[in-house]
């Protein structure tokens, strides 16, 4: 199914995930409802997102008073309690919205919702701590990992390939990452090509395996 990408989304749940999700999309100017049981939070969030409504998501009924059902995005944000997750995720399948992104708070709870119907499944903490745990350990800066182990890092350059251009280091075939970007100080970035020379004090942007490039960060 192909959704159209400004399409307005559905946030159950207004903890402290749901309101950074929702604010975000209303930041990126995405329209939003927001549902929480929770008077004064909705309350709070009224001003800030497009819609907030009050409403016991765990009732298909109330659901579908608020048009639940007219949305192809929903995200349950609830987490701490599992089996509120579990029926507002299950009722979001029933009216059969078609991409529905859930928080999960363990493996269990995420396999649970995975079954159930949830499209995505996310583990805020266990990818918060994951995160926290690579840029604590070495040189690297800022990560996004993809689904099959590929990784795309910020970082400092390690000692082996500074004051050298690319093709002369030989970082494809000795340590099998791709240099893609390079951004000198005060300089923005630049695609990196065979002559790219890297200096100490450049940031550069590695692709490539996460253990490629975990070995890669750890070079002295
Ligand atoms: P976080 O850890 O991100 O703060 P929580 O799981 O603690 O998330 O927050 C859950 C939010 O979802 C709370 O604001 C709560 O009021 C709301 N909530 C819980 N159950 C329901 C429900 N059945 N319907 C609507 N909102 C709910």
């Amino acid at each position: 199914d192909r959704i159209r990408h400004d399409a307005p989304v559905l946030v159950i749940g207004l903890g402290r995930f749901g309101a950074a999700t929702a604010g975000q999309l209303d930041r990126l100017g995405r329209e939003v409802l927001a549902v929480d049981e929770n008077e004064s939070l909705v309350q709070k969030w009224s001003e800030r997102v497009t819609h907030a409504v009050v409403a016991d998501a765990k009732s298909i009924d109330a659901l579908k008073q608020i048009g639940a059902q007219d949305f192809s995005i929903a995200v349950c944000a609830v987490g701490s309690s599992i089996e509120a997750s579990v029926l507002i995720t299950a009722n979001l399948v029933d009216l059969k919205i078609p991409q529905i992104w859930a928080k999960a708070i363990s493996a269990s709870h995420g396999k649970i919702l995975q079954r159930i119907g949830a499209n995505h499944v996310i583990y805020p903490e266990r990818e918060a701590g994951e995160r926290t745990a690579h840029l604590v350990s070495g040189r690297m800066l800022d990560f996004i990992e993809f689904d099959d182990d590929f990784a795309l890092v910020k970082m400092y350059p390690p000692k082996p390939i500074r004051g050298k251009n690319l093709t002369e280091s030989g970082v494809r075939s000795k340590y099998r990452v791709t240099v893609v970007g390079v951004k000198s100080p005060g300089k923005p970035f630049t695609y990196a090509t065979e002559n790219t020379v890297v200096s100490n004090h450049d940031l550069i942007i590695v692709s490539g395996t996460e253990g490629d490039i975990e070995r890669f960060a750890a070079l002295e």
